[in-house]
């Protein structure tokens, strides 16, 4: 590709973290019924549906191929209390579901969507229901990680809840310069590790952009976890980083591994993998909250927004 055409690329990455950002767009979007339904058939490729209902079916026919799945209830940025409960009791509900339906689901989840913006208190009270909810389906809650201001309250938050609920997981982003400490102290607690790359807006003081250099940290994230055997997903589309992966899942004999990927990205070649016989898991999500999700989806990879196009366009 040719450098002027690599930057217009990198331009509209940025611009679409910028919007993904934007809650002012985002409720817009939610308010406005065309605009809502035409974005929408855009989102579709990415989302299992608006409601458990119709996400079970999506469910279940990845448990039955083989994947492990977890599922979110889209949402982040939660600014009252009676919202972040009503996302609470959504989460419980499925993990209800879960179980009476015997599907084969973790739940993963954004903690500002349960109450984090409105105090770190509610945050922990609801995250606890959650996990005891899941707990009784022998299941597992997976925190994702937000943007930098939240990263501390996050951790924080693990930690303390941790010490209750061993089912509990929680997200790392490998472009974070901070997150070789937080690694190194995490590990040394017995939740699973997701490593992600990092999807939000970032300055260069607090990160690694794209590129080389990111991949060989990440890379060296993955030997860390699978030398220690530690409960890990290795989160990434990029086949040269699951390539490289699965050759350390051999040098290192691990077995509590997953590899995952989000529905509806590259989740062929996941197939592929899974019929070899890796332990691979697809990121489901649900709901009418897919504003933030779209746009990163389209930022991390910003072809997708003529995939976006032509998906508006019904062609
Ligand atoms: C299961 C899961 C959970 C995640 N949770 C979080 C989270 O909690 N917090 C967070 O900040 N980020 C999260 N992310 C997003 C992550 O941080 C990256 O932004 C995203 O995975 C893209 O990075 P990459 O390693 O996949 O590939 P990149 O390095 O971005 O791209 C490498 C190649 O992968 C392919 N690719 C990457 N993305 C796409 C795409 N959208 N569409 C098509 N092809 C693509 C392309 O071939 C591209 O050239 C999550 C990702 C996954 C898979």
């Amino acid at each position: 590709m040719r450098k002027t055409e690599q930057d217009i690329l990198q331009v509209a990455s940025v611009a679409l973290r910028k919007a993904a950002l934007n809650e002012d767009a985002k409720h817009f979007i939610l308010q406005n019924d065309k605009l809502y339904k035409m974005l929408k058939r855009a989102a579709n490729r990415y989302i299992a549906g608006e409601t458990i209902q119709e996400t079970v079916p999506f469910i279940k026919k990845l448990n039955d191929s083989g994947f492990l799945v977890t599922t979110d209830f889209m949402g982040e940025s939660v600014r009252n209390e009676t919202e972040a409960n009503e996302a609470t009791n959504e989460f419980i509900k499925f993990a209800r579901v879960v179980e009476s339906e015997n599907l084969n689901s973790s739940i993963s989840l954004d903690l500002s969507h349960i109450g984090l913006l409105v105090s770190e208190d509610l945050a922990v009270r609801n995250l606890k229901s959650i996990c005891a909810a899941v707990q009784d389906c022998r299941q597992e809650v997976i925190l994702s990680m937000e943007g930098t201001d939240r990263t501390d309250s996050i951790i924080g938050i693990y930690e303390e809840v941790l010490k209750e609920h061993a089912n509990l997981g929680i997200t790392l982003q490998a472009y974070l310069h901070r997150t070789k400490k937080d690694m190194d102290k995490l590990l040394k607690l017995s939740g699973s590790i997701r490593l992600v790359k990092g999807a939000y807006d970032t300055p260069l003081s607090t990160s690694i952009p794209r590129g080389d250099r990111l991949d060989e940290v990440y890379l060296e994230y993955v030997a860390q976890l699978l030398e220690a055997n530690h409960k890990c997903s290795i989160a990434s589309h990029h086949t040269k980083i699951q390539d490289e992966a699965i050759k350390m899942i051999h040098q290192y004999s691990a077995t509590n591994y997953v590899l995952e990927r989000l529905l509806g990205i590259g989740n062929e070649e996941l197939q592929v993998y899974n019929e070899k016989g890796y332990t691979c898991r697809i990121y489901v999500v649900y709901g009418r909250e897919w504003y933030l999700y779209l746009c990163n989806r389209w930022a991390e990879y910003p072809l997708n927004l003529f995939r976006g196009l032509s998906d508006i366009m019904e062609i």
